[in-house]
């Protein structure tokens, strides 16, 4: 089982890795395999060299590098993606695909992805919000307001599982927290959207605040590949109810939890604390 980096988790690298990398100056920027960078973006990477990195963001699961020239690197991690920073000294293995390096720093940020599914995609810092990888997405979950949810939430249709996945209505909610926020909720994964009662959608949104909040405060998941920017597992799989956790008791019920398929997606629930 291999997990992508939700919103917890790229949030809690962003956050550690932005006390390490403002103010920092380019020396380098080593592409090792090519295919991870899109557009045909070699020239823009090229320019920042001699640059400073002066912001780094978060939108949806990806990260954004801002740079002194009005440059923007986006950077998407997909499944087994990882931003690290790491001695020069120490070689690379053969996942490194790029790396920047700094200078008057023995440390270098490091883009590793056993996969390739990740992307790095340099932009200017203008058109970053209309690139085809950011200009779609939804708002952010803890950034959206409960009357803004609840008329987001007009309309629509489908199952709750599917909803929370889909990144054009909430950036960021993936299966691991789309499982954690139901079962908070007390909602059927399974459950129609434009069936859910206004007291019901209210839940929905405390939940979605509530869970993220509290994994970006123990600064994510760490299931297989998921590091922080100094290499660092996340804690809250201790504090995960459901997910990954069919056949073992409700903690609040005592019920077997089980696992189905929603759309087409692994789904941890509770049958008895999660009714339709
Ligand atoms: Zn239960």
């Amino acid at each position: 089982m291999r997990k992508m980096p939700e919103l917890p988790e790229v949030e809690t690298i962003v956050r550690c890795l932005r006390r390490h990398l403002i103010g920092l100056e380019v020396e380098a920027v080593r592409v090792v395999f090519w295919p991870v960078v899109r557009n045909r973006g070699g020239p823009l990477l090229k320019k920042l060299v001699g640059q400073q990195i002066i912001g780094l963001r978060r939108r949806g699961k990806m990260v954004l590098l801002d740079f002194s020239n009005g440059l923007t690197v986006i950077i998407h991690l997909k499944m087994t993606g990882q931003l690290l920073l790491h001695p020069k000294a120490l070689p690379p293995d053969k996942h490194m695909h790029l790396a920047f390096a700094f200078r008057a720093r023995d440390e270098e940020l490091r883009f590793r992805d056993v996969r390739k599914f990740g992307f790095i995609l340099p932009v200017q810092t203008g058109e970053a919000e209309q690139t085809p990888e950011l200009r779609r997405l939804g708002p952010e979950p803890l950034e959206i307001d409960l009357p803004a949810f609840l008329e987001r939430l007009g309309g629509r249709r489908g199952r709750l599982k599917s909803l929370l996945l889909n990144q054009r209505f909430i950036a960021g909610v993936g299966n691991i927290y789309a499982d954690e926020i139901l079962y908070l909720a007390g909602l059927d994964p399974r459950a129609e959207v434009s069936r859910l009662r206004r007291r019901r959608q209210g839940k929905l949104w405390s939940a979605v605040q509530e869970v993220l909040n509290e994994a970006i405060a123990f600064k994510g998941t760490t299931i297989r590949d998921y590091r922080d920017g100094e290499g660092l597992e996340g804690l809250f799989q201790t504090r995960l109810k459901v997910y990954g956790r069919e056949g073992e008791s409700c903690p609040r019920c005592g019920t077997s939890i089980r696992r189905i398929r929603v759309s087409g997606r692994s789904t941890h629930f509770c049958p008895c604390c999660q009714r339709r």
